[in-house]
């Protein structure tokens, strides 16, 4: 029989899997403390636990853990970028930035990924599978414990499409957000998404105050289908719709994404066009001078073009800021890293 990860699973499973042995419901607060709190790996070391309930956990779970393969260290602003390895051999990234205001954490939600966008390396591979809630989390328990800090914000903009794997992300997020664990507040959560309007909905109805980030990178359908090929199911208007929706259930200012490429969605004309869409919309945009990747011919737009495109949002009544590269010298940009240590080892 396999045996089932007991870090994936909410304060509310957790309490069902509990009182299935005849155990008190509070016992299952202990657990989740343990697990997300306190990141003890083996049931049998939960000291907190009758030994009857230990044994008994341990014939039909586990509690799983990623496995720090190896460590990039930016010498320029204290960047560090994580490859994991997960208990079937497959490798992921995190990034944990520094900020001023504290410790941020960019976290994977997918192996690889199916959305095919032209400029993202973790895409090049397709799909491998959907990561658990639980090793979701546990890019913020092991980076943590790794550079002993304290993470007090996250984004999901690591590889893989979140909404694709809607059930796990929102599993994570009750885990993280739960006051026995790392009692994240739902503000300090930002979702990125490539755009899918009907899990947009959803999302909204779920009523949680995490910041939703849409990754547009183009002023007009044509173009986005030829940026991010799953345009070609989802208008931008039918992601607006979906976003005024989420506006309204939350009340949450949406951030829109743009990666500005050399010749290809930097126009002034295009900046123009792009305030229009946005035009009434509580929201806000970060400008990315895109990464270049190996994988593609595709160039960043100069410093100079990008304050341009800026200048035109920002004349146009566009909350608009510039996205700070952090970890240059050790990026690689978005998925590359692990794409590369695939070819070397
Ligand atoms: N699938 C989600 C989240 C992961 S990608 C999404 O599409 O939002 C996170 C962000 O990084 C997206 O805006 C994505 O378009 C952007 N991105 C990926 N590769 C990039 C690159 N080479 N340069 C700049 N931005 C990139």
């Amino acid at each position: 029989m396999q045996k089932i990860n007991l870090k994936s699973n909410t304060l509310e499973e957790l309490e069902s899997v509990i009182i299935s042995f005849g155990e008190k419901k509070y016992r299952a607060v202990q657990l989740f403390h343990v697990i997300h709190k306190q990141n003890i790996d083996t049931i049998k070391d939960i000291a907190v636990l009758p030994k009857i309930l230990r044994n008994e956990l341990a014939q039909k779970y586990f509690i799983g853990s990623l496995r720090v393969e190896k460590r990039f260290d930016s010498q320029l602003d204290g960047t560090k970028k994580y490859l994991f390895r997960l208990h079937d051999d497959h490798l992921i990234e995190s990034v944990l930035m520094k900020y001023k205001h504290g410790y941020s954490a960019c976290l994977s939600t997918q192996v690889g990924c199916r959305m095919g966008c032209l400029f993202c390396a973790s895409t090049k591979g397709g799909l491998v599978r959907d990561l658990t809630a639980g090793e979701i989390a546990d890019q913020v328990y092991q980076m943590q414990k790794d550079s002993s800090v304290r993470i007090s914000n996250i984004v999901l903009m690591g590889s893989g499409e979140p909404l694709e794997n809607y059930e796990n992300v929102i599993k994570f997020l009750s885990i993280i957000h739960n006051e026995h664990g790392q009692n994240m507040g739902y503000r300090h959560i930002t979702l990125s998404t490539v755009g899918i309007p009907d899990k947009i909905r959803q999302l909204a109805d779920e009523a949680l105050q995490i910041t939703l980030s849409i990754s547009l990178h183009a002023p007009d359908d044509e173009l986005r289908k030829q940026i991010v090929p799953v345009a070609r199911k989802y208008s931008i208007q039918s992601i607006l719709d979906a976003c005024k929706y989420y506006l309204e259930k939350t009340h949450r200012r949406i951030t829109f994404e743009y990666a500005l490429i050399q010749n290809l969605n930097d126009a002034e004309e295009q900046a123009r066009q792009f305030a229009g869409l946005l035009k009434g919309l509580l929201c806000h945009v970060n400008l990315i001078p895109m990464n270049s990747i190996k994988e593609s011919n595709l160039r960043p737009t100069s410093q100079k073009q990008v304050q341009k495109f800026h200048d035109v949002l920002e004349s146009k009544g566009i909350n608009v800021t510039i996205r700070r590269e952090l970890g240059g010298d050790i990026n690689a940009a978005c998925g590359q890293l692990r794409r590369d240590y695939y070819k070397d080892s």
